[in-house]
């Protein structure tokens, strides 16, 4: 293989794999196996001690898992990664590596409905609070910060707001303060690479984009290698202090022969190995194959959400448009500094009418799916204030941009004559009554 550096079309089909060296196997072969057969004693002891890296058991490393990890490693320019069985599974092993009890984490307020819910309850029930603040001004980050914060977080293009996070300037504060920056990149893969704007972290819910065909639940948690776990021992002690549950093990000693990848291998081998949220290897090739079509299939997501914008922005039964180039302002800059290859696939609208509209309308629809998804290669819409963000109170909704009236579409990558199509169609079915109200 070529060590020239490679492009997202190229790496997308190429990184981690070449061909199965058993067989020649040019698709990456899914290896549906529990454990491996080990060579010798010495071996397995090598492999359990980690002086020797290989395979042990299914649960913390699989070798088509490995593939996908290799590729979206390549992908987002990190330099080791871990796939796990859910976005949700993701998010949360990125931060309870770093975060126990006692600690606390500083999390954007525009989040997926699924992290705001779990870090505001199910996180405090763990014992780690979790600081909501308003991204619009990066200093938030900074103020509300102390001792026992051990992340930042965010998303690069949260919806419903679309308002896209200031990587660089929350990055920049993190490593004043000794605070990695982890992003969820969902929504937003090869449009904006984190790594570039300075995250140290980056997780996905890869069943989004990344899958892109609705077919199967699973995450990846990326390490940058960039963060300074040793410089900030105090803060980070359990990467640097003795693990009992390894023997001892001081993670930013015992890797450094293999690179800076003492975090993401402590989630392997401690939160992987005690907590199991594992990828399924059937699941990481149906990855692999999306990930081939992947930088294809954005160029045409974001190109159609273009042109559903400029349509709905010209109708008159809408009231507002939300999508990354429709803003103006600080909105519009930060838009256009961290996505550098097209505004993403998702367009939001307020249709005048309120929530009424928005039901009538989503059950107008022909072409787009009414589901709780984004990401699928075909168009998909909802109504967030009634289903994702539904175990939000009002104020909560509110805070993360959900009004009644509503609509969030993930434009597919049909033909755009059809998409248009749709929507017009379910537009002019909204009764005129309730737009009147
Ligand atoms: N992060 C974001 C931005 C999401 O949109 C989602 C799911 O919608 C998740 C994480 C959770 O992913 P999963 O459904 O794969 O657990």
């Amino acid at each position: 293989m070529t060590t020239t550096p490679m492009n997202p079309e190229t790496i997308v089909l190429h990184a981690g794999h070449r061909a199965d060296p058993a067989t020649g196997a040019v698709a990456v072969p899914i290896h549906q196996t529990v454990s491996y057969q080990f060579d010798s004693t010495d071996h397995a002891a090598n492999l359990f001690s980690l002086s020797e890296i290989g395979n042990i058991y299914t649960r913390v490393g699989n070798p088509t898992n490995a593939v996908l990890e290799e590729r979206m490693t390549a992908l987002e320019g990190g330099v080791a990664a871990l796939a796990v069985g859910s976005g949700q599974a993701a998010v949360t092993m990125a931060l309870q590596n770093i975060a126990h009890a006692g600690d606390n984490i500083v999390s954007s307020t525009d989040l997926y409905g699924g992290s705001w819910n779990a870090f505001a309850n199910t996180f405090k029930a763990m014992g780690i609070e979790v600081r909501f603040v308003d991204p619009e001004d990066p200093e938030n980050f900074w103020r509300a910060a102390d001792e026992r914060t051990r992340a930042f977080f965010a998303e690069t293009l949260p919806n419903p707001k679309l308002h896209v996070f200031p990587i660089a300037e929350v990055a920049a504060i993190g490593n004043e303060m000794g605070i990695p920056l982890i992003v969820d990149n969902t929504a937003a893969p090869v449009i904006c690479r984190p790594f570039d704007h300075g995250a140290h972290v980056v997780v996905y819910s890869t069943t989004k984009y990344i899958g892109g065909h609705g077919t199967s639940i699973g995450g990846v948690i990326i390490d940058g290698g960039t963060f300074d776990w040793e410089g900030n021992a105090e803060r980070f002690p359990m990467l640097n202090q003795p693990d009992p549950s390894y023997h001892g093990a001081v993670w930013t000693q015992a890797v450094k022969p293999l690179g800076p990848i003492a975090y993401i291998l402590k989630a392997r081998v401690t939160l992987l190995r005690d907590l199991g949220f594992c990828a399924s290897p059937f699941n990481s090739f149906q990855f692999i194959q999306g990930l081939e079509t992947l930088p294809l299939r954005m160029r045409e997501h974001c190109r159609n959400a273009k042109w559903v914008a400029d349509y709905l922005r010209e109708h008159p039964m809408i009231e507002r448009v939300i999508y990354p180039g429709e803003f103006t302002g600080l909105q519009r800059e930060r838009a256009e500094k961290y996505l550098t290859n097209g505004f993403g696939g998702l367009v939001g609208f307020e249709l005048a009418g309120g929530a009424e509209a928005g039901r009538d309308f989503i059950d107008a629809l022909e072409l787009f799916y009414h589901v709780a998804n984004i990401g699928d290669a075909r168009s998909l819409a909802i109504h967030p204030a009634t289903t994702t963000h539904q175990q939000l109170g009002p104020e909560q909704q509110l805070a993360t941009g959900v009004t009644p009236g509503y609509v969030r579409l993930s434009v597919g990558i049909e033909h755009i004559d059809d998409i248009i199509a749709d929507l017009d169609r379910a537009l002019a079915s909204v009764a005129p009554a309730v737009i009147a109200a």
